[in-house]
């Protein structure tokens, strides 16, 4: 049986699309069709952001609100997102091939727990801050909602990373058009059904699924929509960014990222690899943050191929929807394709498989690539500079800590890392001078209370904990004199 909608969720109930294209959904396990969502055109993004600047500028509506009065509504969210977490696991498994025993813990939990987090936190974040003026008399600051935001996401992680944006965004007493891919829609439609068993207000919240160079680029370029949230490809954000720039639109991007991992000299192997599955191959390497090149101390280089050979020989490869399975299929066909033009292109520029490398044998149905670690591999090589988004890891080797840190910085790229050694102190030192958003020291769990971003070409801004609550908030100055 599939999982058809025929509708959109706008205005706070579920809409005729504008046209009756319609996008298929295929499972990454098995390649069947396991559903289909209205394809949202260009009409649909109007209607939507129509609906979502009315509920803003409604003078008593969502923006207007006192914080208590939304933090009740998005508690109601919270709830009723928490209800549907089984749901959301095994639709985004099924789409995109997530494991469901990582699935489970993130985008199963992390919706509900973002909306209970930025509802607490509105509640006990003063709007308005009286401060003695320079001159005379006082001036107040407030704290204002920028408006109706434009929220794009990738197919990846896409609950958690739609919930970077929602949560905040809707706290803060912003309206929002919620452009999911079309990879992951199927999930994304469940967030409808959520807002509306909550009762949030019509047109505070609005889906419209669509391709991105349609839908998406009408929903960046749209002249109502005030800030635009987006995680996503490097190209897609330099896309992005160029259309806010010349509207001079508020605009957070989350991109690519090619993330190193340096062992320390004084590394415990055998303590810290239980960790690095999560931090270098999670989701099968579909994972911005990730710890894609492995720097290797070179006395201790070949202890350390050995140590992620094994571990990759290690890992359950299977059915997303199984419990067992580590390691899923990637999200589709073409990403397969891609993963394996990258594999084919570190063979050519010399680099050394010593595991992997192929399709998996016995799964002949699934975009499935084993796990694969390349030796023998300089920095300089095209699968240690771009972003692969499959299980391939690059093991390069360094001098000393300085090079370890010059080879880590040199990237185009600046989201993650992680930092493994007997000496945390020593860890956080390197931490300090690794040029990324953050980084990991034995291990890297993402801290939903932090800020989370990127540099160079990972991305402008931050999501998540008070200063993603902020990225949504304007500040103004009442002076009195
Ligand atoms: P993508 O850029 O192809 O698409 C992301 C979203 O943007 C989709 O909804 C797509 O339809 C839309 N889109 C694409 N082009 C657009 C345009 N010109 N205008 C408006 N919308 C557009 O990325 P993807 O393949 O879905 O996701 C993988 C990428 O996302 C990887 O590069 C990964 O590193 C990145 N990512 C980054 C983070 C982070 O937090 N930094 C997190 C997850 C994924």
């Amino acid at each position: 049986m599939t999982i058809d909608y025929n509708q959109l969720f706008i205005d706070g109930t579920w809409a005729a699309p504008s046209s009756a294209d319609k996008i298929a959904v295929y499972s990454a396990s098995t390649e069947e069709l396991i559903g289909s969502v209205p394809a949202g055109q260009e009409a649909d993004i109007d209607g939507a952001v129509a609906a979502a600047r009315r509920a803003f500028d409604d003078p008593t509506g969502w923006a207007h609100w006192t914080a208590y009065e939304r933090a009740v509504v998005l508690d109601r969210f919270a709830d009723e997102l928490l209800t549907r977490s089984p749901e959301f696991v095994q639709r985004i498994s099924a789409q995109n091939g997530m494991p469901v025993r990582i699935g489970r813990k993130s985008e199963g939990l992390v919706p509900s727990m973002l909306t209970r987090y930025y509802a607490d936190l509105i509640r006990r974040t003063p709007a308005e801050e009286t401060r003695p003026s320079f001159i005379t008399g006082s001036t107040l600051v407030r704290k204002e909602p920028i408006g109706v935001v434009g929220a794009i996401v990738p197919w990846n992680f896409p609950q958690s990373l739609t919930f970077f944006k929602l949560s905040p965004a809707l706290a803060a007493g912003c309206t929002v058009v919620l452009k999911p891919s079309s990879q992951t829609v199927l999930d994304s439609m469940l967030i409808g059904e959520a807002a509306e068993a909550a009762g949030l207000p019509a047109g505070v919240l609005n889906i419209v699924p669509g391709s991105g160079r349609g839908a998406g680029m009408h929903l960046v370029n749209h002249p109502d929509v005030d800030k635009v949230a987006f995680t996503g490809s490097t190209d897609a954000g330099r896309t992005i960014a160029e259309a806010c720039g010349r509207q001079l639109k508020q605009v957070t991007l989350e991109l690519g990222g090619k993330s190193a991992g340096i062992l320390l000299d004084d590394v415990d192997l055998a303590k810290a690899m239980p960790a690095m599955f999560s931090s270098t191959l999670l989701n099968q390497g579909q994972s911005c943050f990730i710890s894609t090149r492995i720097l290797a101390p070179r006395r201790r280089y070949a202890e350390v191929v050995d140590a992620f050979t094994m571990l990759a020989r290690s890992l359950p490869i299977g059915d997303a929807l199984d419990k067992s399975t580590a390691i899923g299929p990637l999200a589709s066909a073409a990403q397969r394709d891609t993963v394996e033009s990258y594999i084919a292109k570190g063979v050519a520029e010399g680099g050394r498989i010593t595991t992997g490398g192929g399709r998996p044998k016995g799964l002949d149905r699934g975009w499935f690539v084993e796990p694969t670690i390349f030796a023998d591999v300089t920095n300089d090589a095209t699968i240690a500079r771009e972003e692969i988004f499959g299980p391939v890891l690059a093991v390069i080797p360094y001098d000393d800590d300085a090079d370890a840190v010059r080879i880590a910085n040199d990237s185009d790229y600046g989201l993650g890392g992680t930092v493994w050694t007997s000496d945390v102190e020593r860890g956080k030192d390197i931490a300090r001078r690794v040029r990324t958003g953050s980084v990991g020291v034995n291990g890297y769990t993402m801290d939903h209370g932090a800020p989370f971003g990127g540099v160079k070409a990972s991305g402008l801004g931050r999501e998540l904990g008070p200063e993603g609550l902020a990225a949504y908030q304007q500040l103004k100055s009442i002076y009195v004199p």
